[in-house]
């Protein structure tokens, strides 16, 4: 099928991709002209692959920052693989535990894998909300002597996002950046280890990025499954085994777009903050008929989950909307609803689009059905 009209892609991952990132893939697909192989074929162990590896983990650094003494490192097994590379890593002397948070569903899937290392606390749970809040800084009784503590910055799902650097001086931070890395400036200094998958703002599916720092290292056990021991990967500077070589490849297209072409992570803050202002507007100006999910203070800018006043309304919303070639809005299967994911990729031009089809669809709607009693946001 020829298509005449790009897509407007808001899926919550594997998303939206730079144009311009998806043409050069599919060349180096038939052909890397440096090797004269299409990039399927060529061996990891080459040095064009090991190339790629190091101007992408360069590009990292670069937009981050970030100090000599952390490791990029670019694996396999998702971000579920790190739910318990990071458990098994800190939590196999029985003696220590870490604190966690209970905020959405992925944190909620996060924590039965990091119990299978080691002993855990759950210091907050939003689930009597609904998961539509965050927790305050005064709700969390943080403690001195967690081996870590662990948070997810976005939660995907419920469209929830830390404005904030959450956790102790003197304990170790971890954060699972999955729906979030590479969207905005971060502090990387005041994290211990930070890891994401690539199928949000970075890439394809199949690429985990993970951050760290070097003595995280020296608290690895003896015994770890080496894909969850983070020492041969630094050293083998993730070549150890073969890694996704197609996947890795776009990654640093994509960091090649965020850097020479977005201006780097302020620019692309500047531009996300732009999309999800647009879209919350739409939400807040539709007099209930467009209901969103979180809380104000702790609206995310990647994902924004609403409902409309009926699951009817909702599925015809959604299928009009694809009608007009806006694509991916389904919410999450746990939740139903609708979720515009607002990833790095997606243009302003989508959002637009996507703010006039709501303006229209809303203003075609039966006005009786506007007022229905569905909840609205939790106003906190
Ligand atoms: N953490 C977050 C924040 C996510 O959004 C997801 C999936 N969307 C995961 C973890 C699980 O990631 P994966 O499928 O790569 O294991």
């Amino acid at each position: 099928m020829t298509r005449t009209l790009r897509p407007h892609n808001f899926s919550a991952g594997p998303g939206e991709l730079p144009p311009g990132v998806l043409e050069a893939a599919s060349r180096a697909l038939i052909e890397v002209p440096e090797v004269g192989l299409p990039l399927l074929g060529i061996s990891h162990r080459s040095k064009w692959f090991g190339d790629v590896v190091a101007e992408a983990e360069a590009i990292v650094r670069d937009l981050l920052d970030l100090p000599k003494n952390y490791h990029v490192l670019f694996l396999q097994g998702g971000a579920t693989l790190q739910f318990s590379a990071v458990a098994a890593t800190f939590l196999r002397d029985r003696n220590r535990f870490a604190d966690y948070l209970e905020t959405g569903y992925w944190s909620r899937k996060c924590l039965p894998e990091a119990r299978k290392e080691g002993r855990i606390r759950v210091l907050w749970s939003g689930e009597a909300d609904g998961y539509s809040r965050l927790p305050s800084d005064v709700e969390l009784d943080l403690s001195p002597d967690a081996a870590y503590f662990h948070y997810i910055s976005n939660e995907t799902v419920e469209g929830l996002q830390f404005h904030r650097l959450l956790g102790l001086e003197g304990v170790r931070r971890v954060c699972d950046m999955s729906s979030d890395f590479l969207s905005r400036p971060i502090d990387v200094q005041k994290f211990d280890l930070i890891y994401a998958h690539a199928q949000k703002n970075l890439g394809p599916a199949g690429v985990t990025v993970v951050i760290l720092r070097d003595d995280v290292l020296e608290e690895v056990p003896e015994g770890l499954p080496s894909m969850m021991d983070y020492r041969p990967h630094v050293e083998m500077r993730s070549i150890f085994n073969t890694p996704p070589t197609f996947g890795i490849y776009v990654v640093l297209l994509v960091l090649r777009w965020l850097r020479d072409e977005v201006g780097g992570l302020v620019a692309m803050n500047r531009i996300n903050e732009t999309k999800a202002a647009r879209l919350y507007a739409m939400l807040d100006r539709s007099d209930g008929f467009y209901r969103g999910r979180a809380a104000r203070i702790d609206r995310s800018l990647m994902n924004v989950s609403f409902n409309l006043p009926t699951p009817e309304l909702e599925r015809s919303f959604l299928q009009e909307a694809q009608g007009q070639g806006l694509f991916g809005l389904e919410g999450h299967r746990s939740c139903g609803g609708v979720r515009a994911s607002l990833y790095n990729a997606v243009s302003l031009e989508s959002v637009d689009r996507l703010c006039r089809f709501m303006a229209e669809f809303r203003d075609a709607a039966d006005p009786s059905v506007v007022d229905q009693t569905r909840p609205v946001e939790a106003v906190v």
